[in-house]
């Protein structure tokens, strides 16, 4: 039987494989991994841990926001000050986590896609 519920096909590895990606490629949080895979939180972090991921502190899930209050953006990586990023009231910090460049970039590729 496979680990997890949703992905009935992925043997353990691959699903250890995407769990490990998603906490630590792309920074989610357990509570989201484990809506997406079904797969219950405390078992993701059983699984990590003995996959041998550090597990980040609890509450640190930060979305690209660092200590100094700046943010990496999730697209280009760039670190910028947070005014560089559209407000957005549902993300961490009451801003969006691509920078301002990118999200211009990425609404252009959509303007001319619908073209
Ligand atoms: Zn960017």
């Amino acid at each position: 039987m496979s680990l997890s519920p949703r992905f009935p096909t992925y043997t353990d590895d691959e699903i250890i494989e995407w769990l490990t990606e998603m906490y630590v490629s792309k920074d989610r949080s357990l509570v989201y991994i484990a809506q997406k895979s079904g797969i219950d939180k405390y078992k993701v972090r059983r699984i990590l841990l003995k996959a041998g991921v550090t597990m980040r502190p609890r509450g640190q899930h930060t979305e690209g926001l660092l200590r100094n209050g700046e943010r990496q953006c999730k697209s280009c990586g760039a670190v910028f000050p947070l005014k560089m990023f559209s407000k957005d009231k549902t993300k961490t910090a009451g801003r969006g986590y691509r920078c301002k460049t990118c999200d211009n970039l990425r609404r252009a590729w959509v303007y001319v896609d619908e073209e």
